[in-house]
């Protein structure tokens, strides 16, 4: 018998003596253990965050946590939808379809009185993004536009070469605008969370072709939500990395930290919505062309905004194609391309990322089916009225409302850093301009100005509040109007600094408590649910 190597003889050692049955049974739960071990390690999310899940989930369970947990739940219902009944009061509620169809007049007048509800006076300029322009003018051109094509479906590329033609045009005129060259291609979608998550799919399926099985994506604490709906939709793991604590744009080492043999993308926000902060995307992309891993740039909010600040006396740093590590950028046509809700673009600096975008069905009885983007039938409308509205606007007119929109910013943002008891987070990139207070609870500050009608948003961890400025707020009188209500507010909170916020805005201070975040989860979904309640007599009082 020839002599066995030194390490069998090890394992021969280990065994030696032992029954046939205990050998099997070590083999087995060994195996086990280690794939239970590269489960773990391949698990979207990491292990202390699994055990905290488990443990609440435990005390959920025990019976008077769980009947107090009921209660504030039924309560919780209850006032969501009361609320949906004093917002809704003073209209028709419709459960039926009407026996014989009203007239048009009667049609139109009952959208005028849907479109009055609500509290807020969004023309007015009272409301942090949400709409970006007050334009008939515009709106005049788009409506006309898609008037004209509602019907169409660029499904069908044989019926409808033209609208076709549109898409491919606004397309080529956002590449040229991000400097891209002739290899760049891309799709318009429905919007700033498809566009994110048509570039996850593209490129978690660009990691599958090269055999990552469980494909991971870098990004910011700051990066849009649009990507963990992207992850959740799609399967693909999220490893989050902070933002520094004074900038509030993405650390730079620790994504390059982050990066490893999973990761399928890294993500760059120019800027991200909360802080309006812009991400160093020149050291991102020299990240991802040393590693090999493609960086998209989340230019939603800014990109048709950053695309004419130079031109406007703004100048901004480099964020586009023109950086070689850039694989894709999305960019929000219904934001600040002033198009009617309901597009966004997202480019590629490659064709066959495009492809990984695409899903094709070869065996479907219904026949070879291939579509670019989430929908199937699409609405040429809206591709239409997005097309009208960047040839009405014009280079020249979108460089000068972007000098209004970030002239009214940078006035703004001075004003509020005059003034005493906040602070600004950051330095504000493009439109956003986000604030704090180490003084006094900020949503009592956000209380306070939401009685005097403005309408804005709350960001948490930190607790923090942003405004988003769009076209609205260059309306004469607004911006200064702010800023008295700021100035205001801001007494108002240092007169009795240590109150914490009582209405409407203490949510957002309390839902930051809450340390088992599923009940957020459960309250959030209760609120959406609220969104499609109809009231019903007595109902509200149950
Ligand atoms: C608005 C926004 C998105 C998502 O766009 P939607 O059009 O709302 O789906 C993504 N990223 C940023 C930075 C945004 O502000």
């Amino acid at each position: 018998m020839s002599e066995r190597p030194q390490p069998l003889k090890a394992i021969n050692k280990f065994f030696e003596g032992k029954e046939p049955w205990q050998i099997v049974t070590m083999t087995a739960s060994s195996v086990l253990a280690l794939v239970w071990a590269h489960s773990l390690y391949n698990a979207k999310e990491c292990v202390t965050t699994r055990l905290r899940k488990e443990f609440f989930r435990w005390l959920r369970q025990v019976p008077i946590v769980r009947r107090k947990i009921d209660e504030k739940m039924a309560e919780v219902r209850r006032d969501f939808k009361r609320d949906v009944a004093k917002r809704l009061a003073g209209v028709t509620i419709r459960r039926e379809l009407p026996q014989k169809g009203l007239s048009a007049e009667q049609v139109a007048e009952e959208v005028r009185d849907h479109l009055s509800l609500g509290a807020y006076d969004w023309k007015g300029g009272n409301v942090s993004g949400a709409v970006y322009h007050i334009n008939e003018e515009i709106g005049h051109v788009a409506c006309q536009a898609y008037t004209l094509t509602a019907y169409t479906n660029p499904l069908h590329a044989d019926v409808f070469p033209g609208i076709n033609k549109m898409e491919a045009e606004i397309v080529r005129m956002a590449i040229n605008l991000f400097h891209g060259d002739e290899d760049c291609c891309g799709t318009v979608t429905t919007g700033g969370t498809e566009s994110i998550m048509m570039a996850c799919k593209a490129f978690r399926d660009l990691a599958y072709s090269k055999g990552i099985s469980n494909p991971q994506m870098v990004l910011a604490t700051t990066a849009h939500t649009a990507f963990d709906k992207a992850a959740q939709y799609l399967g693909i793991g999220v490893v989050t990395v902070p933002v520094c604590p004074d900038t509030l744009t993405v650390d730079v080492g620790a994504v390059r930290r982050a990066i490893g043999r999973r990761t399928c993308l890294i993500v760059g926000s120019a800027p991200n919505y909360p802080y309006g902060t812009m991400d160093d995307i020149k050291s991102l992309s020299d990240i991802a062309t040393q590693c090999g891993v493609p960086l998209h740039v989340d230019a939603c909010l800014g990109g048709f905004v950053t695309a004419f600040m130079p031109a406007a006396g703004h100048p901004v740093p480099q964020f586009d194609f023109r950086l070689p590590g850039v694989a894709s950028i999305s960019a929000d046509t219904h934001k600040y391309g002033f198009a009617p809700k309901g597009t966004s673009v997202i480019l590629y600096r490659k064709a066959e990322f495009r492809h990984h975008q695409y899903t094709v069905s070869t065996e479907w009885p219904g026949g070879v089916y291939g579509s670019p983007t989430v929908n199937g039938s699409r609405a040429g409308g809206l591709i239409a009225a997005c097309w009208a509205t960047m040839m009405f606007v014009g280079r020249e007119r979108y460089i000068q409302m972007t000098d209004e929109i970030i002239t009214t910013t940078k006035y703004l943002e001075e004003e509020f850093r005059k003034i005493d008891g906040i602070f600004i987070f950051g330095k504000p990139a493009t439109t956003v301009i986000a604030f704090g207070s180490k003084k006094f609870d900020i949503f009592k500050m956000a209380e306070f100005l939401h009685k005097k009608g403005w309408s804005l948003n709350a960001l948490q961890f930190p607790s923090g509040v942003h405004i988003c400025v769009t076209h609205a707020h260059t309306q004469a009188g607004v911006a200064e109007r702010l800023v008295a209500d700021m100035k205001a507010a801001t007494q108002e909170c240092l007169k009795d600094s240590s109150q914490p916020a009582q209405g409407r805005m203490a949510i957002y201070g309390v839902a930051q408590q809450i340390s088992d975040r599923s009940l957020v989860s459960d309250i959030t979904k209760y609120f959406i649910d609220s969104m499609y309640y109809l009231p019903q007599p007595g109902d509200a009082d149950e």
